[in-house]
């Protein structure tokens, strides 16, 4: 390990699969920026937390409602917890943090550690203990510990770790913003507390900013009484109105103030955090995802064999158009194959490998519009026949307090069975692991978000470089990735009205009965053609390895 220049802090990490500390994108992207340092050799140290409990294990009724459980992972399997520790001071009591190490390895010997702060050490009042147990559980109260765990507990962490040539603290999303009051007070301890300006302006220089939340909603907020309790003196004098935070506490807000470069997660996620924070300027680096993570094992040996070093730099894929049409549909078929194995045992579809499959699998919310596919098999099963039918394979969680989210997975389980010549499963318990096996065993990645409220996305990225297409609504990332039957294709246009927006539904039914079966029963080798392209031209852009060389030139040394 090179010492580290770059501390990377987020509130989700997917390392493994076998680690829940993660929830949803925020942790994939994390995980992924993480491994594609450690290929890459970017010096950097990653910060989260241990979440003993995880996120929670989904399990679903027969009649599709969520239930949710506690996560029981056997932590030193994974992590080794180091002797050091440090304190915090929430609601007037010292806690101690331990602290485990996860290390990321590329393929030879470079490491990018990643420290996952635990608050259940002996001595801490039991209030105290479990406030690294739950990954977004709990109220306001909870949170705001945690926040204060993370950001100021992650930075103290560093320090006595001896990691003072770190240079740049990227907080992924605000939740960690409270790590520049911290650093404000190490300036401020350094230089004396009456060069204030100073201080802040040296903070903005070392704070990077990515934000994820394309609606106001999101972004957490706590109000005075809170954080004056629970904070007390870690967010004290200087430190929170220094950055233009007095009052009630926006984590955004002080991300903002506290940063140098803050940027969106894509091209339109940039336009829209403009609009949402006109007073600052918001510039946009577009995500990408860890090509060796999500590749599946026969997609894996077709490019080691045609684009060698592709693992190493993903931007190879691009040529991926000398990879003969046969052979990448015999490896899709295989990786296919692998899905339909899980999905038939799972929920008994009986699902054939022959059939033309969708996926769709996302966290069960509103505006990722689940429902929007079911609103048209009524009419789209009159377009089937036995011999071309439709297959669907869903998964996601619902957040445990979403309770529209909940209902909108039962839906899907109420319209099982209704509709001949479409098959439908719903897979529980959505996870990384899961996630490899849908976004490279269907056919086609089904997204229907409500624009502007996709920030990103990422799994249709993953998908893209098994070399499946997206068929999606023109919004995040794929604004950029999407060329019409290159690709891909657009459910609806650009710049639409509210009205358009919400008749979404038929423009997918459209595009499904006039464009994707055919192409896909009738015309083999124009389908992959898409596939290939789809490598070619999104499989060697929308990787972590593009993205975190964005963010070494504008963000950490630029
Ligand atoms: C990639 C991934 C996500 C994010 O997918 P989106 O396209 O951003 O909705 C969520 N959960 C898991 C398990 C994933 O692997």
């Amino acid at each position: 390990m090179t010492a580290p220049r770059i501390a990377y802090f987020s509130m989700e990490m997917a390392l493994e699969p076998g680690m829940p500390t993660y929830s949803g994108g925020l942790g994939v992207l994390a995980g992924d920026t993480i491994r594609a340092a450690a290929d890459m050799r970017v010096p950097m140290v990653g910060v989260t937390l241990l979440h003993r409990k995880g996120y929670f294990f989904q399990q679903l009724s027969s009649g599709g409602w969520q239930t949710e459980s506690e996560v029981h992972w056997a932590i030193n399997d994974f992590a080794q917890l180091i002797p050091t520790r440090v304190s915090i001071n929430l609601e007037g009591k010292q806690v101690q943090l331990a602290a485990w190490e996860y290390e990321a390895k590329d393929h030879g010997h470079y490491t990018v550690p990643v420290f996952l702060l635990d608050a259940d050490v002996e001595g801490n009042a039991p209030e105290h203990r479990g406030l690294t147990d739950r990954l977004y559980g709990g109220d306001d109260r909870y949170r705001l510990c945690q926040e204060a765990i993370l950001g100021i507990g992650g930075v103290r962490l560093l320090r006595a770790l001896g990691f003072d040539s770190v240079e740049r603290f990227h907080m992924n999303e605000g939740h960690s913003s409270l790590l520049a009051v911290e650093l404000l007070h190490e300036q401020l301890r350094a230089r004396g507390d009456s060069d204030l300006r100073e201080a802040v302006k040296v903070v903005r220089k070392q704070c990077v900013f990515t934000t994820h939340t394309p609606v106001a909603a999101g972004h957490d907020q706590f109000s005075c009484e809170l954080v004056q309790r629970v904070l007390g003196e870690e967010g004290n004098h200087h430190g929170l109105s220094a950055f233009g935070c007095a009052g009630d506490l926006n984590m955004t807000e002080l991300a903002l103030n506290a940063s140098h470069y803050v940027n969106g997660v894509a091209k339109r996620h940039g336009e829209v955090s403009r609009q949402m924070f006109p007073a600052y300027s918001i510039d946009w680096i577009t995500n990408g995802v860890h090509a060796p993570t999500w590749v599946s094992p026969p997609v894996t040996r077709l490019f080691d064999h045609y684009v060698p070093g592709w693992q190493a730099d993903p931007h190879g894929l691009r040529s991926a158009l000398t990879i003969p049409k046969q052979e990448l549909w015999h490896a899709h078929r295989e990786a296919k194959w692998s899905l339909l194995e899980w999905v038939n045992r799972e929920s008994n579809a009986g699902m054939d490998v022959d059939y033309l499959t969708i996926g769709f699998a996302r966290r069960a919310t509103a505006y990722k519009r689940p429902g929007l596919l079911l609103t048209q098999l009524e009419r789209l099963q009159d377009v089937l026949k036995p011999e071309r039918p439709l297959q669907l394979v869903f998964a996601g969680k619902a957040h445990p307090r979403d309770e529209e989210g909940k209902h909108l997975i039962e839906d899907v389980f109420k319209a099982k069975d209704r509709f001949s010549c479409i098959q439908l499963a719903y897979l529980a318990n959505y996870d990384m692991r899961l996630a490899k096996t849908l976004v490279g065993g269907v056919d086609v990645w089904l997204n229907t978000p409500h624009p502007p409220f996709e920030a990103s996305g990422t799994s249709g990225m993953k998908a893209a470089m098994n070399g499946i297409p997206s068929l999606s609504v023109l919004d995040g990332w794929w604004m950029e990735g999407c060329i019409e039957n290159v690709t891909g294709w657009a459910i609806g246009g650009l710049n639409e009205s509210e009205e358009q927006i919400l008749d979404h539904g038929a423009r997918l039914r459209e595009k499904l009965e006039q464009v994707v079966l055919p192409t896909f029963y009738d015309q083999q080798d124009a389908f992959i053609d898409v596939m290939r392209s789809t490598i070619a031209f999104n499989g060697s852009f929308f990787n972590t390895h593009r993205m975190l060389q964005q963010y070494v030139a504008k963000a950490y040394f630029g």
